[in-house]
């Protein structure tokens, strides 16, 4: 049996039909960009998160972008971002001309730590940016009151956070605005890059839509200096397709999850929490802790040896990359994050994962804890 972190073969092989239909419908209205199918899911699409505007965007990395454009920063200006998150997070702040501002994050769910961000403000802290990572949501109500008493701006970094949802409100629901990815491997993914920006707040909608195409609000008329960054008509009517589904595919990854946490919990590792109604996870991916760094990659190899594919989300923290070395931070500077750089492991989840796929995956790390 060979096992992969993600297997997207299940999903593609249950959709083929209605996905060769839409990849038809769009073909045969020869309207490839800003059609009806990019409207129909950014309205659906914001439903579902309970927002009353979507913008689809071209990635996660721009719709990042876009939404930070968007809040007007200038050169020096701040944004708090967590250390352990995809490069991504902190290289859109650098796009917009901001300075990253890295904060360390809390050992057991990885989300940005709140008195740690606070502690980090400054008079130039325009912005905190959390990551929902992992697909678990956030708790949103300290930075909520940071950014009431600073005056501050929060986006949600939602790529990993599809339907997720903290205490009945879903991720992207309460700040100015939500960042998805639509990246394949995403809980809801395209084929190929797409992303989406949710918010609730009229002029935000209005510039994030002028901004990811070309600064303009009617043909041939720029009111900004924007970017291409419009999400493909095609794309659209495939997320369509998707969008129907993601739900019952979030259900299926919290099934899975809990049978890991049910079936591991004797083993010496830190598993996620249980989620529950207040924290609703939408499990992007099922991440565990080792106790050494030595453990996690003799785990990994072991798995590899029995074909099981599995991953580190992330083995390298932001202040530790090459491409921000000029932000001065230095190893050490963020424990928890380097730590679980460190120890983490994912383990293969994914909807369509059969419950024999994931008992040989139970049984083989069952087996390196018991037998060596
Ligand atoms: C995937 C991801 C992004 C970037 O999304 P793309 O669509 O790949 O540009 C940003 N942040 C996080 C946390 C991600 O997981």
């Amino acid at each position: 049996m060979t096992i992969k972190l993600v297997d997207l073969d299940w999903q593609h092989n249950l959709l083929k039909d209605e996905l060769a239909l839409a990849f038809h419908t769009v073909v045969n209205s020869s309207r490839f960009i800003l059609g009806p199918q990019i409207r129909q899911l950014e309205e659906n699409f914001a439903k579902y998160h309970h927002c009353q505007y979507g913008i689809g965007v071209s990635s996660g990395t721009d719709a990042l972008v876009v939404a930070l454009k968007a809040l007007n920063l200038e050169p020096g200006d701040e944004v708090i971002v967590p250390a352990m998150t995809f490069y991504a997070t902190a290289e859109a702040v650098c796009l917009v001309g901001a300075t990253p501002v890295i904060v360390d994050v809390e050992p057991e769910t990885l989300a940005l730590d709140p008195s740690l961000t606070e502690a980090a403000i400054t008079e130039r802290t325009k912005v905190i940016l959390p990551v929902h990572l992992h697909g678990w949501p956030v708790p949103l109500e300290p930075f909520l009151a940071i950014a009431q008493q600073y005056d501050l701006s929060i986006v949600e970094d939602c790529a990993q956070a599809h339907g997720a949802k903290e205490k009945g409100y879903p991720v992207g629901s309460r700040t100015i605005a939500g960042c998805f990815s639509f990246f394949p491997g995403k809980n809801m993914g395209a084929l190929g890059d797409a992303g989406m920006v949710i918010t609730n707040d009229p002029i935000m909608a209005d510039t994030v839509r002028a901004l990811a195409n070309h600064g303009r609000k009617e043909k041939y008329f720029h009111e900004a200096i924007g970017y291409n960054a419009r999400i493909d008509e095609l794309q659209a009517a495939f997320l369509n397709i998707k969008l129907n589904h993601i739900e019952q595919w979030n259900e299926q990854r919290r099934a899975l999850a809990n049978r890991y946490n049910e079936q591991l919990s004797d083993l010496p590792l830190q598993l996620p929490p249980q989620w529950n109604d207040h924290r609703f996870a939408c499990f992007h991916l099922y991440v565990v802790h080792c106790r050494t760094s030595e453990l996690r990659d003799n785990l990994i190899n072991f798995l590899k040896e029995h074909n099981i594919q599995s991953g580190i989300h992330y083995p390298v923290p932001l202040h530790l990359q090459p491409g921000l070395k000029f932000l001065g931070n230095e190893r050490g500077d963020f424990p928890i994050s380097e730590q679980a750089a460190n120890t983490i492991i994912s383990l293969p989840i994914y909807p369509g994962m059969s419950l024999q796929q994931q008992d040989y995956v139970i049984e083989k790390v069952t087996k390196f804890f018991r037998h060596g």
